[in-house]
């Protein structure tokens, strides 16, 4: 597990993210570090809205 640091401080999550945001950022986040795999919800969102990881 490796955290791209740079990648979080200039990607933060929003304070109170709607579940879009959060699907935007979790799809960001995935390509871009993987300090936290996608859980399944998150992945189900994901899939929900047809967007490839
Ligand atoms: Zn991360």
């Amino acid at each position: 597990m490796k955290i791209n640091a740079d990648w979080h401080r200039t990607n933060k999550m929003p304070r109170c993210p709607t579940m879009d945001q959060r699907v935007v950022w979790h799809v960001a986040h995935a390509k871009n570090c993987s300090c936290r795999p996608l859980d399944g919800k998150m992945l189900g969102e994901i899939k929900k809205r047809k967007i490839k990881v």
